[in-house]
């Protein structure tokens, strides 16, 4: 690499800065061992932000994401913020980042390790080998159409789901592209039974497949899908869908690959700028304990060094001294396994850093 490329880290709340150092702590050696010059800065998000600034996307911070050729995030929000405004909530500096950043497309990959079979909430022989990616739009449909709100008398709420032709497309063509790299298949997920929306996402989806003739398109109603996910999930290859319905299908995809703690994400703009962040959430009922899983952050630097630099080789690098410590037969708590085999959050990260450098 010829240019220094910045990392923008923000730890956030709850366990996102336990399971995020550990993920720095991976980045750290994968800069020294393949020599990449990458810079690391550190900024303040969600609920930490506020009560250090009044905000939970803080100027800086953005300015810093802005200026940044990739973010890392733990994770926000917890019960302490819970009852503040809508604007100053956590959650807002997470909408404010993919919106600012435009970053409309959301990889979400659950693949099971052969070592993590027995922890899926599936019958093995359901699950073994499972690798799918969801894309998921995030920055368009039901969750920023506008008008939305409360009426005057409080007694009804409305959002509004909306999407542009240029918005289906753009998604489409990153799913397509993405399939053309896997196994060829690629299911488009809507509810255009019912909805207006779904009707123009099918059609943009269909219209889009001719300039992909070597990737075989299927639809699927999002009732359907939830159900298929759940009673052959080896079906699919790759899923696209809106931001609502990729929202709810990536969790149920979660629970098949163990725990919500192996699954990483990445969100994407068009100049393969990302946020890479773990799926889950801040965990205030495990926070400071030492039991949050760090894996689903360290897989989070891989997608990093992947999807937004080209480096395959350190990412694969990653993944396989995680595969290694998994086979070794060393747990989380949140995964499956004998008590003497379980590890906290650093003792993990330790594991992999030493296979790393091994
Ligand atoms: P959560 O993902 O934080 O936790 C759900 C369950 O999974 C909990 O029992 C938790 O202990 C467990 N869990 C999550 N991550 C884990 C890990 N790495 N290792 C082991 N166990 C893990 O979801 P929630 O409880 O619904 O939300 C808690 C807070 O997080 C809320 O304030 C919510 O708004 C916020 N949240 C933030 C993000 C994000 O920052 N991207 C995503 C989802 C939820």
């Amino acid at each position: 690499m010829n240019k220094k490329k910045t990392i923008l880290f923000l730890p956030g709340d709850g366990i996102g800065p336990e399971v995020s150092y550990s993920a720095k702590s991976i980045l750290e050696s994968i800069n020294e061992i393949y020599n990449l010059d990458f810079i690391i800065e550190e900024a303040l998000v969600g609920g930490s932000a506020y009560d250090q600034t009044g905000v939970p996307l803080p100027e800086e911070t953005l300015n810093a994401a802005r200026k940044s050729d990739a973010i890392l995030l733990g994770a926000v929000g917890g019960p302490k913020w819970d009852d503040l405004d809508y604007q100053y909530r956590p959650e807002r500096a997470l909408l404010g980042l993919r919106s600012e950043l435009d970053l409309f497309a959301n990889f979400r990959p659950a693949i099971l390790s052969e070592y993590l079979t027995a922890s899926s909430s599936l019958k093995s022989e359901k699950v073994e080998n499972l690798d799918l990616l969801i894309i998921r739009e995030l920055t368009g449909g039901i969750y920023f159409g506008e008008p939305r709100g409360r009426k005057e008398d409080k007694k009804e709420a409305f959002n509004t789901m909306i999407y542009s032709h240029e918005e289906i497309e753009r998604i489409g063509r990153v799913a397509f592209e993405a399939a053309q790299k896997r196994n060829k298949n690629l299911c488009s997920v809507d509810k255009a039974n019912v909805l207006e929306v779904s009707v123009l996402w099918r059609e943009v989806i269909t219209d889009l497949s001719k300039n992909y003739p070597d990737v075989n398109l299927s639809h699927m109603l999002v009732d359907n899908a939830a159900m298929q996910l759940v009673r052959e999930p080896k079906q699919f290859d790759v899923i696209v869908t809106g931001n609502l319905f990729g929202d709810i299908l990536s969790d149920i995809a979660a629970m098949m690959t163990g725990s919500i703690g192996m699954l990483p994400s990445a969100s994407i703009n068009s100049e393969n700028k990302g946020m890479f962040e773990p799926v889950h959430g801040s965990a205030p009922d495990i926070a400071g304990q030492g039991l949050a899983n760090p894996l689903a952050a360290i897989l989070s630097v891989a997608m990093m060094l992947r999807y937004s630099f080209g480096l395959e080789e350190p990412a694969s690098k990653i993944e396989e001294a995680i595969e290694k410590v998994l086979k070794e037969g060393y747990r989380t708590n949140d995964l499956e396994g004998p008590e003497d085999m379980k590890l906290n959050t650093d003792q993990m990260s330790q594991k992999i850093l030493e296979n790393l450098r091994g």
